[in-house]
């Protein structure tokens, strides 16, 4: 039997953006993670959340299985104590994921 090659799908939408520009025009939108490697930035929503997520009271219970969740949970250690992340979720209301 002869293989029936498929069409592609038409690629999907990707924005043209001009990150560098963006920054430049909303200064305050992204911080610089002090903690995280690779001078991680991410917006101070994100930032909120992530601290508010390691310090919810299930994630201690949080063991090595399933090893995905034990990866997301070993991800979150540095967000624990970080001033940054408090002071940023005290001033932006965001619930934990
Ligand atoms: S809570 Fe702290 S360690 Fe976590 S992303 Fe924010 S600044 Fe980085």
């Amino acid at each position: 039997m002869k293989r029936v090659r498929k069409p592609r799908k038409k690629s999907n939408f990707v924005p043209n953006i001009d990150v560098d520009a963006w920054l430049d025009e909303n200064p305050q939108a992204m911080i610089s993670c002090p903690n995280q490697p690779g001078q991680l930035k991410l917006t101070r929503e994100a930032c909120a959340k992530r601290y508010m997520t390691a310090n919810e009271p299930r994630w201690s219970n949080i063991g090595a299985e399933p090893f995905h969740i034990f990866v997301f949970k070993m991800n979150l250690v540095a967000c624990r104590k970080c001033q940054t992340g408090a002071e940023l979720a005290s001033e932006i209301k965001v619930k934990a994921a």
